[in-house]
């Protein structure tokens, strides 16, 4: 059963694509969904439209990359909806570059939001959740933490270093008993304002290129990716911690 009635969920860029997803997809199965971004005026749109159809979802301002701006938000979201039992990190940024043409300020940004501050929440959510009965972190890398790409070179490093931070997070939890569960999850391309900002940028062919390596010949719906973590988030996958669940229409099985 994926009830997730009772439990409070926080996802970190919750205004867009599978973050928005994810958060329509956990309220529907009864979450309190609280939604963060730096964008307000969409991320409370996002909230409003849960709310409007009977779920229970709120909206704050969260940069990941601020250590402080964590502290504060577990603080007001516990405050406002009880206990944070479940946490997805997966505000992301993506920039085409590579290793010769990508700047060290190019770097330096995707690695402070896709690598460091999942670093930052995981580690706020452990300490939060260790205190209060446990819960699920869903880390979202990529297939890009995977295998490698020409044209992602900071992309790649830093969806790479959020699978093994994943993975010495859940064994940490698992060896204290704190009950807290730590996994990853790989999305391939699904379609959403990170991957279609990034295409006019991308070699010529790409989206071609990439759509004909895909063995299902299809990009993901952002709700496709949300049901995976979903299944991480439920005590159906209870007996997963440090695990990286694979969505990517077969693209990595060959
Ligand atoms: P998106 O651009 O649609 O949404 C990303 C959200 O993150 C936006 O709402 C944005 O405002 C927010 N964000 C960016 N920087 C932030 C910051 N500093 N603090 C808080 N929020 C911030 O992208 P998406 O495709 O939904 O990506 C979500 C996650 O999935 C990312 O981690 C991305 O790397 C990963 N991913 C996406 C794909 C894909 O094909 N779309 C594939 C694999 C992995």
């Amino acid at each position: 059963m994926k009830d997730l009635s009772g439990r409070v969920a926080l996802i970190t860029g919750a205004a867009r694509g599978i973050g928005r997803a994810s958060s329509n997809v956990l309220a529907q199965h009864g979450a309190t969904v609280v939604m963060t971004d730096v964008l307000a005026e969409e991320g409370a749109a996002a909230a409003e439209a849960i709310c409007k159809v009977g779920g229970d979802a709120h909206f704050l301002l969260l940069d990941v990359t601020s250590e402080n701006a964590w502290h504060d938000t577990l603080d007001a979201a516990s405050g406002r909806c009880g206990p944070i039992s479940i946490l997805i990190n997966n505000a992301g940024i993506g920039e085409i570059g590579t290793i010769e043409d990508t700047s060290f300020d190019q770097w330096k940004r995707v690695m402070a939001v896709n690598s460091d501050a999942v670093f930052l929440g995981t580690r706020a959510a452990v300490r939060h959740m260790k205190d209060h009965g446990g819960g699920s972190i869903i880390n979202v890398s990529s297939i890009e933490g995977i295998v490698g790409n020409a044209v992602l070179t900071a992309y790649n490093a830093s969806k790479g270093a959020v699978r093994l931070l994943t993975k010495s997070a859940a064994l940490h939890c698992a060896q204290q008993g704190y009950g807290i569960r730590v996994n990853s999850i790989h999305p391939g391309f699904a379609e959403t304002s990170l991957v279609a900002d990034a295409l006019p940028l991308a070699p010529e062919g790409f989206a071609e290129d990439t759509l004909a390596d895909i063995p299902m010949n299809l990009f993901a719906s952002p709700e496709e990716i949300a049901k995976a973590i979903l299944f991480l988030a439920s005590d159906e996958s209870s007996y997963m911690t440090g695990s990286e669940l694979v969505v990517d229409g077969g693209l990595t099985a060959r």
